[in-house]
């Protein structure tokens, strides 16, 4: 049975005790967790904010995080948030469960997939895994805590709160709570095609929806009062959770490597479909090294399937001196992410 991932958020430390501290490291840095036990489960705990609790939400890695718990074999991942409360019938101290987002973030690497590795589009239907949503709500039943199964997570940039005047904007686009680091791990998530569900706890009233101004002590102490009730909501979760067992989150992954440009040159990308016969363009330095007469204008819709080197040897044959320059290079990595 594979582990479980646990990102724990503000105010969530390690939740069992005898935790056995790992570093692993991977494509996008380092990534440093605890492998412990919780609800009889193999559980790898990351401290989103770093064990120290010093990393801003705009500088925490979360394509570390996500990759670190893929390579450490997690299929499952349950994670928590503090975020602000934009709807009365959810008051601090709740327990939401988010089943979309909206994203505001602005200065985060949000995939990883930024082109060097093909053009990938995740579905996002459904971020959030429902079969782990499940699982967190009989979790609440069972220790006595209410779960609100359902919400619309708005994600800020952050490390400010929001003003008054951006939480009317986002009570009036849907949403209901707002937070600073539930994006883009859900995303990151999504495209290792990993479950995940993020039990949002509600730490304080959003800007002006009280008429107290908002501090960070607030947010901490409210966290710190339901840091037992936290954890005996995602202990029960892990003792009922079957990480392994199949559901939709994997057809991300699936249709993702599906897409992914297969052995071959890096820079020659795979044509993922029709419509991009005329759009795809290489990068502005190759376009530089390109026979003056052979533009992409000039060339026919490629297939499906097919890449750009591939097309361009038949159009520039196989002396072009760009042709020659693309079989220079190295082949793309195979591996996903
Ligand atoms: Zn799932």
């Amino acid at each position: 049975m594979s582990p479980i991932g646990f990102i724990g958020g503000t105010g969530v430390r390690a939740p069992a005790a005898a935790a056995e501290p790992v570093q692993v490291t991977t494509a996008w840095g380092e990534a440093c967790m605890q492998r412990l036990t919780l609800g009889g489960r193999e559980v790898c705990f990351i401290r989103r904010h770093g064990l120290e609790g010093g990393i801003p939400p705009h500088r925490v890695n979360y394509r570390a995080n996500i990759r670190a718990l893929q390579i450490l074999g997690c299929r499952a991942v349950l994670a928590t948030n503090a975020v602000g409360s934009l709807d009365e019938a959810q008051p601090p101290g709740r327990f939401v469960l988010p089943d979309q987002f909206l994203d505001l973030t602005k200065a985060r690497a949000g995939t990883f997939y930024d082109g060097a590795r093909g053009v990938v589009h995740v579905d996002m239907t459904e971020p959030y895994c429902r079969r782990l949503r499940a699982a967190l709500v009989a979790a609440g039943q069972e220790v006595g805590e209410q779960i609100t199964d359902g919400a619309v997570y708005a994600c800020t940039e952050g490390p400010r709160f929001e003003t008054p005047a951006e939480i009317r904007m986002l009570r009036q686009w849907g949403a209901h709570v707002v937070g600073m680091t539930g994006v883009p791990e859900v995303v990151l998530a999504r495209e290792a095609g990993l479950c995940y569900a993020t039990l949002s706890v509600v730490s304080n009233w959003a800007a002006g929806m009280s008429p107290a101004h908002l501090t960070e002590t607030e947010v901490h102490d409210m966290m710190l009062a339901r840091r037992e009730a936290i954890n005996a909501v995602l202990e029960a979760a892990c003792a009922a959770l079957e990480p392994d067992a199949e559901c939709g989150c994997s057809r991300a992954a699936s249709w993702r490597r599906a897409s992914s440009p297969p052995a071959g040159r890096a820079g020659c990308p795979t044509i993922l479909s029709g419509r991009c016969g005329r759009g795809v363009l290489p990068s502005p330095r190759d376009r530089t090294t390109a026979p003056p007469d052979l533009t992409l204008r000039a060339l026919p819709r490629p297939p499906v399937g097919q890449t750009i080197l591939s097309v361009l040897r038949s159009e520039a044959g196989p002396s072009s001196p760009w042709t020659r320059a693309c079989d220079l290079l190295p082949p793309t990595p195979t591996a996903p992410l």
